[in-house]
């Protein structure tokens, strides 16, 4: 198993949920480097290495919520798996959206997870140790 602790993204809009991950992975001693952008247009232009936040590493996995404006979750899943540079990141959804439709786009496009919100703080903070457990596992290709 690789030391290398990967990239994260998380793209949510909502800013107290922004603040729950940071608790959540700041309670877990998670230390991966997290970056954040707030919907799927701003996602895909740092991703794509055209935003002011300067891409080094692509990635290799996403929180990613699905209601959020300008670009939502299931539609920004879409474009990064037609794009041959994105195509293979990890997506875990996160989201309030409780539909059976979301939950099929979301499979379709091959999410590793789809987690409902809320979870009160102390289940989010397992969630999340959950969610470190298994990317700790998993390796990763270098590129
Ligand atoms: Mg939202």
């Amino acid at each position: 198993m690789s030391d290398k602790l990967v990239n994260i993204l998380l793209v949510e809009d909502d800013e107290v949920d922004v603040m729950n991950v940071k608790r959540a992975f700041k309670k877990n001693n998670i230390t991966n480097p997290l970056f954040i952008c707030n919907n799927g247009v701003e996602a895909l232009q740092f991703l794509r290495g055209e935003s002011e936040i300067p891409l080094i590493e692509i990635p290799k996995i996403i929180l990613l919520d699905i209601n959020m404006p300008k670009m939502g979750g299931i539609e920004f899943l879409g474009e990064i798996r037609k794009d041959e540079h994105l195509k293979n990141m990890s997506v875990f959804i996160m989201t309030t959206s409780n539909e059976d439709k979301d939950k099929v786009d979301a499979y379709n496009l091959n999410v590793a997870g789809y987690i409902l919100k809320p979870l009160s703080m102390e289940r989010f903070i397992e969630a999340v140790s959950t969610l470190n457990n298994y990317w700790k596992l998993c390796e990763f290709p270098e590129n």
